[in-house]
This record gives structure tokens, C-alpha cells and sequence, in this order.
């Protein structure tokens, strides 16, 4: 399997937002984003049991598996694997591959095309967690919401893209704490480890 790096952390982003975890940054990614600030194309080659040794040598039972997209190389033994070795699997993936069955929270964030989130096409069976970049241009958040997904129970979170531009930052901010206002079904979601200065 192609690891872009592993590394232990605190998940920063939505749901999980604090909880300890042992992340897992899968190489290479299916799209081509413009703002994507992930490098994620160098990898070290690693056999499933390596992934599973490594998350188990740390404390926390919740890995976060990652990209890239995870959906290029993540397999159902992997998850078994996981799962033996008693960790909860959070995936984090654009939602454009299908994912093996078995993973514990699918928390999809779209880059492209709002369709890309449906299940229709087979791709993704379900999601737990819908994560919306809002970058202040006009786009629309309600149109990434499919009525497929988890079947209303999805958990819906509004991020703030980080432009690299502090002023632009604030600004997008203050929309998107705006939106969050005007539309409360949605929660705000920062990139707090950036905040935190932590990985
Ligand atoms: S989907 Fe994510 S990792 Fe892939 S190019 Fe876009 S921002 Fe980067």
C-alpha cells in the first residue's frame, strides 16, 4: 500500500473535532483541486500488517485514514485488520470512489460537481459526516446535500476555506459564520491542529 505519512494527532476538523488519533495519509489523489494544500504523491510502500503494527503502537483506537483519496487504495481486509486490532476507522474521502464496507464513519467532503456525493452512481453507500468547503463565491452548500445520504442523519459542517490570505481567510469566515446563522442545520467547522499550530 502507497503511505504518503502516518502520524498521531488530534483530529481537527468536524465531528471528531479533539479526539486523539493515529492518522493515516494514503499517496495519490483522484482529482486535481486548485486550493488542495495536501502532499500527498511521495509514499513509502507498507503491507497492511506494517499500517496495523504502527496504529497499534500508539494509545488512541481511532484512526483517521485519509489522502489523497483513500478510496484509490483502501481495502476490506485492511478495515478487518483494523478491526481486530480494536480501532474505530474514520475515512475522509471526496466522495467520488466507492469505499469497502465496514468502515466505522465515512466523513465526505466534495471538491467538484455537487452529484459526485451520490450514492446513485454507486460510489459512495453511505456517509456519516458531510464536510462543505464554503469559499465565499456564490456556491450554494444546500447543493452538495443529496436526500440520499444516511438518509437525513447526516451530520452537515460548513469549513471555511484557508485561502492563504489572511484577509480573504477573515472574510470567507465571516460568510461562512453567516451562512451557519441563516441556516442552523449546518455547524461551523474549523481547521483547529492550524490553529493549534499542531500537525
Ligand atoms: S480531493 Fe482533496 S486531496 Fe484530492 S486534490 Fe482535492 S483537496 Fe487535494
Amino acid at each position: 500500500m502507497r503511505v504518503n505519512e502516518t502520524f498521531l494527532s488530534l483530529q481537527g476538523e468536524g465531528y471528531f473535532t479533539g479526539t486523539p488519533a493515529f492518522f493515516l495519509r494514503l499517496s495519490g489523489c483522484n482529482l486535481k483541486c486548485l486550493f488542495c494544500d495536501t502532499h500527498h504523491q511521495s509514499f513509502t510502500e507498507m503491507s497492511e500488517e506494517e499500517i496495523v503494527e504502527e496504529a497499534s503502537r500508539h494509545k488512541p483506537r481511532h484512526i483517521v485514514i485519509t489522502g489523497g483519496e483513500p478510496a484509490l487504495q483502501l481495502t476490506r481486509s485492511l478495515v478487518d485488520k483494523l478491526h481486530e486490532a480494536g480501532f474505530f476507522i474514520q475515512v475522509e474521502t471526496n466522495g467520488t470512489l466507492p469505499l469497502p464496507e465496514g468502515i466505522d464513519w465515512v466523513t465526505c467532503s466534495p471538491k467538484a460537481a455537487p452529484l459526485q456525493t451520490s450514492p446513485q452512481g454507486g460510489r459512495l453507500s453511505s456517509v456519516d459526516e458531510l464536510k462543505v468547503i464554503f469559499m465565499g463565491d456564490g456556491t450554494d452548500p444546500e447543493a452538495f446535500v443529496s436526500p440520499l445520504l444516511g438518509g437525513g442523519l447526516v451530520r452537515l459542517f460548513l469549513q471555511p476555506l484557508d485561502t492563504g490570505d489572511e484577509e480573504r481567510n477573515r472574510i470567507i469566515l465571516r460568510d461562512t459564520i453567516a451562512y451557519v446563522m441563516q441556516h442552523p442545520k449546518w455547524s461551523l467547522s474549523l481547521q483547529t491542529h492550524k490553529l493549534l499550530g499542531i500537525k
